[in-house]
């Protein structure tokens, strides 16, 4: 068995741990950023057929590559407006949706013959500055004008907790994100998808209702150090 197939058996024992019987679906989105297209490759044939990707420029030829594959392609990472055209043409989902505008240039960029891009909206749970998203209290209206748009489907949440050992702060940063889903879920807009989790906390997100983890390194295994973002 090849290290990616060995980590990723021991990734999905850990997460099915951390359902304790629930049976919910869980999406894994491999993420891939920083890695090369050989290590994709082994992962597809280990099962994973979600990747996640956080630079554009990074990405755009890995997907070239990979263009054989049969995979669903999440763009993770940052979003700018003169970025929207090229992740709206090549990914499936974006995760990291805070503003209007963002989400409008997507929409204009999404081609008429692809199906609707589907969206995240990403929540600051953390409180750091430093982290995109929007707050809490203005995930529903943001999420009430990206449903507006066509060709965008918005899916559900995206949030990242704190780098924090402290495993209960965590959990309340996750629940906080749960909440702002129900909140939104309860206005009747449709949302299926609480993207949160990571190497290091998927299992506290799961705990916390995640249907959706993004896990890199524990799949992968450690990325060089360039990314700092
Ligand atoms: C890099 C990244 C991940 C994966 O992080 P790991 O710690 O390697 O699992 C998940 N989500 C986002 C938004 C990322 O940028």
């Amino acid at each position: 068995m090849s290290p990616i197939a060995a980590n990723l058996q021991a990734v999905r024992r850990r997460i099915s741990e951390a359902l304790q019987g629930d049976s919910r679906a869980i999406t894994l989105v491999a993420v891939s950023k920083s890695q090369p297209a050989d290590a994709v490759r082994a992962a597809h044939a280990a099962g994973c057929r979600d990747f996640g990707e956080s630079y554009v420029q990074e990405a755009l030829p890995k997907l070239a590559a990979l263009s054989d594959l049969q995979a669903a392609w999440h763009y993770i990472g940052h979003l700018q407006t003169n970025k929207a055209r090229d992740i709206a043409q090549r990914f499936d989902w974006v995760h990291g949706v805070d503003r209007a505008r963002v989400a409008a240039a997507l929409a204009k960029a999404r081609p008429e013959g692809a199906g609707p891009l589907n969206v995240c909206i990403q929540v600051n749970i953390s409180g750091e500055e430093s982290k995109g998203g929007v707050r809490p209290d203005h995930a529903l209206g943001l999420a009430r004008e990206v449903a507006a748009m066509s060709r965008l489907k918005l899916r559900g949440l995206m949030g990242m907790a704190s780098p924090t050992t402290d495993r209960d702060e965590r959990r309340r940063q996750f629940s906080a994100l749960r909440k702002a889903f129900e909140v939104i879920r309860a206005q009747g807009i449709e949302l299926d998808t609480l993207s949160m989790g990571m190497s290091d906390d998927f299992p506290e997100a799961l705990q916390e209702g995640s249907t959706m983890v993004r896990i890199g390194t524990a799949i992968f295994g450690a990325r060089d150090n360039k990314e700092a973002a």
